[in-house]
């Protein structure tokens, strides 16, 4: 476990080229879109027994070499000042169950998390004309041994394989070296989104439409446009004043943030982070006069009929991640209705995941919340 600098003979020198190699990985795929925050994590193995991994919490362009944590793959034990990825325990299982794998990178991708929610235990799809199968893990909750136990089971079965999907969670990509793992990432992004396209008729652009943005200062609105109108005023108003731990509020107008708006009347979380950031479930009103109902506590989005979603955060960091989350949770949602079905997360494991995000993240700035 954690031990004192001073106390153990830990080299900050020891394996500093993995660990270069581990942040230069982390921030392409950051560059690219492919982990975003603290979302997702990249590990190394160095031995037999042990290998290298991501820390918990911190964000990709802020990590340095002496962040990067040593993790025993047997019992999960690590050396230094840093919190191991939260994940670790799936990356652990990972390599003990591929021992051809020496990197390993699990990211919360947009479509490969979206395809991954339709409830199949494969997805067949294509990527440049050539066909693949992506296995999908069965759900559990992050951070479970039943997760660790899912992904092991995927692997053993597909042992050809060097990516899966964890079901409404993620992605698990796995290589011989670096340039493996991220070529089965962006492979499968690809080839994912060619699903959604092809299957699910889902065409949709990933990201946040700014619409009307406030936040307070010293208890007065500010409105980013200064010609907002009195209409939609009306609604930031009505928020700020029922939820008074909400300084900022980012409205999402994003292609599938608007679809929803417009088509549907209540989601339930779809993946993991819908449930940790955003909340068990949200309505969407029919008509304006129905919005002040659907302000809740823990409830981080407010949508506007016809008109996108309001994210709510206690800052702009907070806000911007519940925007983005929310954006890949309309995608999700759109892709399970065109397909006609879908794995819905539980009530009970929502409920679970929620309340230990707010009660261990709330204070903190960012999350590593996977
Ligand atoms: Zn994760």
């Amino acid at each position: 476990m954690g031990k004192d600098r001073s106390g153990n003979n830990m080299d900050q020198n020891i394996y500093l080229d993995e660990k270069d190699e581990i942040i230069r990985v982390s921030r392409e795929l950051f560059e690219i879109g492919l982990l975003v925050r603290t979302w997702g994590n990249v590990s190394c193995r160095v031995d037999k027994d042990h290998f290298l991994i991501t820390p918990s919490g911190i964000k990709y362009e802020d990590l340095t070499p002496e962040m990067i944590v040593l993790v025993n793959i047997s019992d999960l034990s690590y050396e230094g000042d840093y919190l191991p990825s939260s994940e670790s325990r799936v990356h652990a299982i990972a390599y003990k169950t591929r021992s051809d794998a020496a990197f390993i990178i699990h990211t919360h991708q947009v479509y490969a998390s979206c395809a991954g929610t339709l409830g199949h235990k494969k997805i067949f799809t294509y990527f440049d004309d050539e066909d693949i199968v992506i296995p999908v893990s069965a759900y559990a909750l992050p951070g479970t041994e039943r997760l660790a136990d899912s992904v092991r089971h995927t692997l053993k079965k597909y042992g050809n394989v060097n990516g899966i999907i964890m079901s409404n969670h993620g992605t698990l990509c796995l290589g011989r070296d670096s340039g493996e793992a991220m070529f089965e990432a962006e492979m499968m992004e690809t080839a994912c989104e060619n699903f959604l396209i092809d299957v699910c008729k889902i065409d949709m652009p990933h990201g946040v439409e700014v619409g009307f943005n406030s936040h307070l200062e010293n208890g007065v609105i500010i409105y980013d446009h200064k010609d907002t109108p009195e209409r939609v005023r009306t609604i930031p108003q009505q928020i700020y004043e029922k939820r008074p731990d909400v300084n900022y509020i980012i409205h999402n107008k994003s292609e599938a943030a608007m679809m929803v708006s417009r088509r549907a009347n209540h989601m339930r979380p779809l993946l993991d982070d819908f449930a940790q950031l955003i909340g068990t479930g949200v309505k969407i009103p029919s008509n304006e006069g129905e919005i002040r109902n659907n302000i809740k506590k823990n409830v981080n989005v407010v949508f506007a009929p016809n008109d996108g979603a309001y994210c709510l955060g206690s800052n702009e960091d907070d806000a911007q991640a519940v925007a983005v989350v929310l954006d890949k949770g309309c995608i999700a949602y759109m892709a399970v209705m065109r397909n006609g079905e879908g794995h819905y997360l539980s009530l009970f494991e929502c409920m679970k995941m929620n309340r230990h995000y707010r009660t261990n993240y709330s204070k903190l700035a960012d999350i590593d919340k996977e």
